[in-house]
């Protein structure tokens, strides 16, 4: 048998499971040829924009294909993340499907490069052609996936590690990458646990002569931390895009709801998204955002400090919490204006933070409303001048 039949039958196996259409075969095929691919092997999962398939390389390293359908009827819910943004207004057909996966595709890669560039953890992508996105493979040695946060079997005591890694994670993709996620959920999180050299023998016990409730699916206790991998990034929007903050805010709100079914006191979601966007955060100087964290979850939990001359100051414990959840019921009905210019009424606002009522501004921090006022009042000027849309 040639080499060519050879090449063949090895694209054909991703064909045979999932139907692919023949201009993806080639695309395999001539990965194969090249040499980037030993194999596309099963399918990791079946979705109904994408299927992701496990391959080997020539050297044995394991890689994820993550091949988007290219059927009209699925894309088109997508056009909301694609309106408004810059980039992709033109050459984005709507008509043409394949035009319309490659650009989903490449937007995929582009997104993993600046995620990868700013040392968040997710997938290191490869190369993209077409509808084909090839990047490294999150799971074990013998190609097993790793679990999506949804799946993952997690000891409780974990999660609010995880919770917290995942916050710092957001906000360095908003101030870093320039990005907000947009799908961001459970289900688009990997959790992943580095492999020993050596397993761990026999450990069914913790430092504190606990033993643990939950041990995990594996026969090797691992002794490292599993981490969170971001995943799936086509839709991923600038964060000066005009829906931004609404895709953030579902975001957050898709992290507050798993964490806190898990037993973690979150921020609560107004909390969240202001330490998501906010330019600088407030907090003990020489504090890393990580220590800023804690700090606002300590203080999401007991309230405020003492000295503090908040509004919370004289309420107790157990009316903060509640309090915390009226704002959010707010906060999730309000309406964030990107940028100055949308706001929706410039002079009220001035006017409340004249009479030191900023407090009440949502966007305060997000549009850098913490400025001194006369720099404020030229804003304003702005806002009121006619000529606004493009500048
Ligand atoms: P979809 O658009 O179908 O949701 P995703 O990018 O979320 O596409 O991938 C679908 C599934 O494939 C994920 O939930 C995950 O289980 C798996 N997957 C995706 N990328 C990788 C990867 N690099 N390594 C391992 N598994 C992956
Ligand atoms: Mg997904």
């Amino acid at each position: 048998p040639s080499a060519t039949a050879n090449m063949k039958d090895k694209s054909d196996r991703a064909t045979t499971e999932q139907v692919l259409d023949p201009r993806t075969r080639i695309i395999l095929f001539k990965m194969i040829g090249r040499g980037l691919l030993h194999e596309v092997n099963g399918c990791v999962s079946t979705g109904k924009e994408a299927n992701v398939y496990h391959a080997v390389t020539p050297e044995h390293k394991h890689l994820a294909i993550k091949i988007y359908k290219t059927s009209i009827l699925v894309f088109k819910d997508r056009d909301r993340y694609v309106s408004g943004e810059y980039r992709f207004r033109r050459g984005y057909s709507r008509h043409n499907p394949r035009k319309m996966v490659r650009l989903w595709a490449e937007k995929e890669m582009r997104n993993l490069k600046r995620l990868r560039i700013a040392g968040i953890r997710c997938p290191e992508p490869v190369e993209v052609r077409e509808n084909v996105l090839v990047m490294s493979f999150i799971g074990d040695k013998d190609g097993w996936a790793s679990p999506r946060l949804k799946d993952a079997n997690i000891p409780e005591s974990e999660y609010p590690r995880l919770y917290s890694e995942l916050l710092l994670m957001v906000r360095k993709m908003y101030h870093e990458c320039k990005l907000v996620h947009a799908d961001l959920s459970e289900y688009n999180i990997l959790h992943h646990i580095e492999e020993e050299d050596v397993p761990v023998e026999g450990q069914t016990v913790d430092e504190e002569g606990v033993v643990p409730s939950t041990v995990s699916d594996s026969t090797t206790t691992s002794q490292k931390q599993g981490h969170l991998y971001i995943i799936d990034v086509s839709q991923s929007v600038e964060h000066d895009h005009p829906h931004a903050f609404d895709f953030l805010r579902s975001d957050l709100h898709n992290i507050e709801d798993f964490f806190s079914k898990r037993g973690v006191s979150c921020l609560g979601l107004r909390r969240s998204f202001e330490f998501i966007t906010s330019q600088t955060l407030e907090g003990n100087e020489g504090d890393d955002d990580e220590a800023k964290l804690r700090k606002r979850l300590e203080e999401a939990e007991t309230g405020p400090e003492g000295d503090s001359n908040d509004v919370d100051v004289n309420e107790d414990v157990s009316n903060s919490k509640s309090k915390n959840e009226h704002e959010d019921e707010i906060f999730m009905k309000s309406y964030i204006p990107r940028t100055l210019n949308e706001v929706y009424d410039p002079e009220r606002d001035v006017g409340a933070l004249t009479r030191g009522e900023g407090e009440k501004l949502i966007y305060k921090d997000t549009i850098g409303l913490v400025q001194p006022i006369e720099k404020m009042n030229n804003l304003v000027e702005r806002v009121k001048g006619v000529h606004f849309g493009d500048e």
